[in-house]
């Protein structure tokens, strides 16, 4: 029975909110009663990869904490415009496995489609965040890219990525999935977001419904780090999304001062499930510049594996990997 007498929406309400995200990190810092002097060099860092936050996720910082791990995943600090040795602008060498049109085909049966290069929020260990989406035809139009992959008759699974495909509006989502549903030998869609995370409005009834009516089996992967960030109202909006048959499943990136700790996971973990998630791939940092503060050392994450299996039901442990270049799939902890 889908009761949706508390999540009646009103069908823009998401992209005002997207369009009032806050990009001025002094405007943040003085909102949460914190001192810019305190964040030396975020100016030259949010140059290079600009702020932004939603008013949703900003109200699940702490107020008055420089620390706050949901803060310190979307603040610029001086500390990404460090060089780092091994940290580089492409760490996955996607430019290799482009297919081009937006279309990265690196693993048997799955292309992954670059939909846009727009973001609800920026994670700043965002592998993607020296993408050169504005070179990119498949941004403008997707003619091209739907074009070869009905020239792809291996491709049983799409997944929508980007940037976040969910900043696409309904009506563009559905027409691509027109698109995509004609195409004879896709058998099943996968929609990777951080926007229900973000702005769990973006959840809307008419998205919800177009997912359900399609002959794709579909799931959606949503992309959450810590357990504060699962928060009302998107506990409705994903049963409501359950309940109309999307498999609902999470990665989280292991990010040093965020979630690695134990404790932080393992709560992470049973909250995805109180909301009806589970836990898919606990990824390793990819080395992108800007990024190497986020680092676990080997060691902790060895130690943090064998905590996870003992502390947690095997249905509740993510399965930890690295996106190693030029590898048939994601490389399991035992191998890299
Ligand atoms: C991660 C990824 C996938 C999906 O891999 P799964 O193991 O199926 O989740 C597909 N294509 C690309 C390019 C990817 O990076
Ligand atoms: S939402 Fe995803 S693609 Fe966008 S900045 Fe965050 S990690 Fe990167």
């Amino acid at each position: 029975m889908i009761t949706r007498t508390s999540t009646t929406l009103e069908p823009v309400n998401w992209q005002r909110q997207l369009a009032e995200a806050i990009s001025d990190p002094a405007t943040l810092l003085t909102s949460l009663g914190l001192s810019t002097e305190a964040f030396p060099g975020h100016e030259l860092a949010a140059k290079q990869f600009p702020l932004r936050v939603s008013q949703h996720y900003l109200r699940l910082i702490k107020h008055g904490d420089p620390t706050d791990p949901l803060l310190r995943q979307i603040l610029p600090l001086g500390q990404e415009n460090q060089v780092i040795e091994g940290y580089s602008n492409d760490p996955l060498d996607e430019k290799d496995a482009q297919r081009g049109h937006g279309i990265l085909h690196k693993y048997k049966g799955r292309a992954l489609l670059i939909v846009t290069g727009a973001c609800g929020i920026h994670c700043r260990y965002c592998f993607r965040r020296h993408y050169p989406y504005s070179d990119d035809n498949a941004l403008l139009h997707w003619e091209p890219m739907l074009q070869q992959l009905n020239e792809m008759p291996e491709i049983r699974e799409v997944l929508l990525s980007g940037g976040d495909p969910l900043t696409l509006s309904d009506r563009r989502l559905s027409s691509l999935l027109d698109r995509l549903e004609a195409i004879p030998h896709l058998q099943r869609l996968r929609i990777h977001t951080r926007l229900p995370v973000a702005i769990p409005d973006r959840l809307t009834t008419e998205l919800i419904e177009r997912l359900a009516s399609s002959r794709l089996h579909t799931s959606m992967v949503i992309h959450t780090n810590h357990p504060r960030e699962l928060a009302e109202p998107l506990d409705q909006r994903l049963e409501q999304l359950r309940r109309a048959g999307i498999t609902l499943l999470n990665q989280t990136v292991l990010l040093a001062g965020i979630n690695d700790e134990l404790e932080t996971l393992c709560s992470l973990s049973e909250k995805l499930f109180s909301f009806g998630v589970l836990p898919y791939y606990l990824h390793i940092l990819d080395p992108v510049a800007g990024s190497a503060h986020f680092e676990v050392p080997r060691g902790k994450i060895d130690q943090l594996a064998e905590q996870l299996r003992a502390n947690l039901p095997g249905y509740l442990v993510p399965r930890i990997v690295k996106e190693l270049a030029g590898q048939d799939s994601k490389t399991p902890l035992h191998l890299f």
